[in-house]
Parts: structure tokens; C-alpha cells; sequence
């Protein structure tokens, strides 16, 4: 069955078709700078690489152009668009209503719409993407995939802020978590390569990339997470200053600064780049930092002490830790971050082995000592092959239903 991932920003299109169950990708592309005076389309597949310039003014028009390239009689890797039988799109906020992947139906787009509010850079992208999708494969089933469903199991005492609970009530005003494909991906495949139950293993799962979020994950269920209410709390990111004294906010207020340049200061301009004044990209860092340069070492440093302190903390409050996982683009590729965050932890269970972590670069590999209680782990991330299998899951659904319905009334015989 083929199935595709679908993963849209607001002038982006970032896709994968698969071979499910056997989770084999035939196809993998991103469009950008859709909505620009031109867009540019890096399309992978089996019969090779093939890139485009084009003039695409919206994501329907390069979801189109996306969908001709499939299935074209010389480059293609399908032989009819019909051969794609369920769509799976990510995404970012399902507010509390989305508990899980599901099914797309009206209502389920009325409500991804009501929390465009929550989410007013991704959501709008997201439904796009859906639409485009709905329109152009009516065929295809079409599933949501929500950042903030594996956080649904964090307890009320931690998702609440010390705010006036109405606020709560009135505008929904909680920790709901992010990156949640992501961290229930490398939880689980941990929890398969250890071949345990999940319930038997609480982990702690780092996803570090331009965006960074860190995850207690106890007997498999999210049970804090530090992305909060919106992407903006919790670790130092490429450009987002992670957690703050909410006061520095009013007294840049006082000093001249609108709401719109609040927002651009701690979403756009903090974290790695904000302290580096170099760049948000921990590549370019790293080797400033070989140079000798003093801030893009002070950038690196503040960043692996935010983790270092999130990690200790969800040590205390999971109470046994079993293992730590490093993903996404720093975590699984930057070895100086993963020694630096744990480092002097022995006492706490945590030991590093140098040689194997210098060696572990985008690659699943243990890290730690023999001897470590709590196991350090790198595993690259895919949330597209946790979406594609949600979707798959779903569609073989549909048709087994389909059938038994068929069978039931004849239709089959
Ligand atoms: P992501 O958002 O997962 O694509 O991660 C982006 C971040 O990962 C950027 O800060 C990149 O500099 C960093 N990154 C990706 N690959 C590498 C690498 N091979 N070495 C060091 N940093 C990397």
C-alpha cells in the first residue's frame, strides 16, 4: 500500500511516499519558496534525482506539481495517483481534543481551524496542505497526525500554570508539548531495540535540532515535556530563547518595545544566535568555536547547561531512569553537546564512553558504559515513518471495513 507524508509550512511542502507495511521510501521531496516569484523542487526516488524551478503560487498548485512527478510515465514511481490510498499530514497543534492520529473528517478540520489561534504560524500551513490534498487525491484517505497528541497523558498538576485557572477555562492557556511524533518515535524504537515492554522503561527523550524539546516518558506515556503552551519554552534553541523570567518581557515593554518585536526578539533573534551573535546553525558554531571564538563557545555552553538542568530534573521526576535518547540534527550528530549535558553524573547513574559517543554521528548507537545504569542512546528521528504508520494503520482499517461491508451485502461476490 502506498502512502503518503505530507509535512507543510507556510511557503513549504516537505513529502515522503512509502511502501507500507514494509516501510520502504520510493519518493522524498521538499518545494520551497512556494507563494515566491520562484520555487524550487528537490525531489528524490528510486529512478533518481530531479530538481525544478518554478513559478507555484500556492501550496494546491505544488501539491499538484508534486503529484505529476509521482506518477509521470518516465520519472514517476507510480503508475496512477489512484495506487496512493492514504495521505498522513502533520499537524502541530491538536489541542486537547487530539488524543491520537485521525481520521480527517469536517469536523476534524473545524476543529485543527479553532486552534489556529493556538498555533497561528503552523496550523494555517497544516490546513492548507489538507485541503490541497482533499481536493487532488479525493480518493485517498486522510489522516492527522498532531505534535501535541503524545503529550496528552501529562497530568493536570503539571500541564497547568500558577495563573488564575480561568484563564485555563477562557482561552485554554496550558502546557501541551511539541515535537510529540518525534519523541514517541525514538521512545518506541528503543523500546524495540532493548526488546522490553514499554512499560517497563522510563526514558528520557531529547530532541535537539533548530527546535529542542526534552521529554519524560514514563512506561511509554509523556509525563512532562518542555515545550509549554506554545514552542517558545522550555530548552535554548536555534533562535527561540527557551525559558525566561516572563518580567524581562514587561520591562522591555517599558523600555519601547511593541508586542510584534517581543515576539521576533524570543522567537527569531534569541537562543544560539541571540548569545553567538553568529548564527543559530550549531555547524557554523562548532567550527567558530574551533577558532576560538569566544561567544559562539558561551552559545554552546548555555545551550548544553539549560539541557543539563531539564535533564536532572526529569530524572526526579520520573525517579528511576532507565535510559536517555539524543535526536534530531544536533543530537544525533554533535557528540561535544551529548558529553557536555551529562557530564560529572556519574553519582546520578550516567556514564559516558568518549570513544563511542565521538564515533556516534547520525547513526543508532548506545553511548554509555557497560557499566552505566542509566543507558545513553543516539537515534535518528522519523516522524515521517510513525505518520506513514498511523496512516497505514487507519486506511487497512477503511478497507477491511469496506470489504466486510461488501462481503455483507454481496457487493463482493
Ligand atoms: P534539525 O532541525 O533536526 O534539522 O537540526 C538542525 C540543527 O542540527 C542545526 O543547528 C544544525 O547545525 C544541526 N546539525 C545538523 N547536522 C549536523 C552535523 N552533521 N553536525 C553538527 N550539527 C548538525
Amino acid at each position: 500500500m502506498k502512502i503518503l507524508v505530507i509535512n507543510c509550512g507556510s511557503s513549504s511542502i516537505k513529502y515522503q511516499l512509502f511502501e507500507m507495511p514494509e516501510e520502504k521510501v520510493i519518493a522524498k521531496g521538499l518545494f520551497e519558496k512556494i507563494g515566491e516569484e520562484i520555487s524550487f523542487l528537490h525531489h528524490k526516488s528510486i529512478k533518481g534525482d530531479l530538481e525544478f524551478k518554478k513559478d507555484i503560487s500556492d501550496h494546491e498548485e505544488g501539491m499538484t506539481f508534486i503529484i505529476k512527478i509521482l506518477a509521470d510515465k518516465e520519472k514517476g514511481v507510480i503508475s496512477s495517483i489512484k495506487e496512493i490510498a492514504g495521505v498522513g499530514h502533520r499537524v502541530v497543534h491538536g489541542g486537547e481534543e487530539f488524543t491520537k492520529s485521525v481520521l480527517i473528517t469536517e469536523e476534524v478540520i473545524k476543529k485543527t481551524e479553532e486552534y489556529i489561534d493556538l498555533a497561528p504560524l503552523h496550523n494555517p500551513a497544516n490546513l492548507m496542505g489538507i485541503k490541497a490534498s482533499k481536493k487532488i487525491l479525493p480518493r485517498a484517505v486522510q489522516v492527522a497526525a498532531f505534535d501535541t497528541a503524545f503529550h496528552h497523558t501529562i497530568p493536570r498538576e503539571v500541564y497547568l500554570y500558577a495563573i488564575p485557572y480561568q484563564l485555563y477555562e477562557k482561552y485554554g492557556i496550558r502546557r501541551y508539548g511539541f515535537h510529540g511524533t518525534s519523541h514517541r518515535y525514538v521512545a518506541r524504537r528503543l523500546v524495540s531495540i532493548l526488546n522490553k515492554n514499554k512499560e517497563d522503561l522510563n526514558i528520557i527523550t531529547c530532541h535537539l535540532g533548530n527546535g529542542c524539546s526534552i521529554t519524560a516518558v514514563k512506561k511509554g506515556k509523556s509525563v512532562d515535556t518542555s515545550m509549554g503552551f506554545t514552542p517558545l519554552e522550555g530548552l535554548v534553541m536555534g533562535t527561540r530563547s527557551g525559558d525566561i523570567d516572563p518580567a524581562i518581557t514587561f520591562y522591555l515593554i517599558d523600555k519601547g518595545y511593541s508586542t510584534k518585536e517581543l515576539n521576533d526578539l524570543l522567537n527569531k533573534k534569541s537562543g544560539l544566535l541571540g548569545v553567538s551573535e553568529i548564527s543559530n546553525d550549531m555547524r557554523n558554531l562548532l567550527q567558530a568555536k574551533d577558532r576560538g571564538d569566544k561567544k559562539a563557545k558561551l552559545a554552546i555552553d548555555v545551550f548544553c547547561y539549560h539541557l543539563k538542568k531539564y535533564i536532572g530534573s526529569y530524572m526526579a521526576v520520573l525517579g528511576k531512569t532507565d535510559a536517555i535518547i539524543f535526536t534530531a540534527g544536533i543530537g544525533e550528530n554533535v557528540p561535544y553537546v551529548r558529553r557536555k549535558s551529562l557530564e560529572e553524573m556519574e553519582d546520578l547513574g550516567i556514564e559516558i564512553d568518549e570513544k563511542k559517543n565521538k564515533e556516534a554521528r547520525g547513526i543508532e548507537a548506545r553511548i554509555s558504559r557497560e557499566s552505566s545504569k542509566v543507558k545513553v542512546w543516539v537515534i535518528p528521528t522519523n516522524e515521517e515513518i510513525r505518520i506513514a504508520f498511523d496512516t497505514y494503520e487507519i486506511a487497512e482499517g477503511r478497507c477491511a471495513r469496506n470489504n466486510e461491508h461488501e462481503i455483507a451485502s454481496g457487493a463482493s461476490q
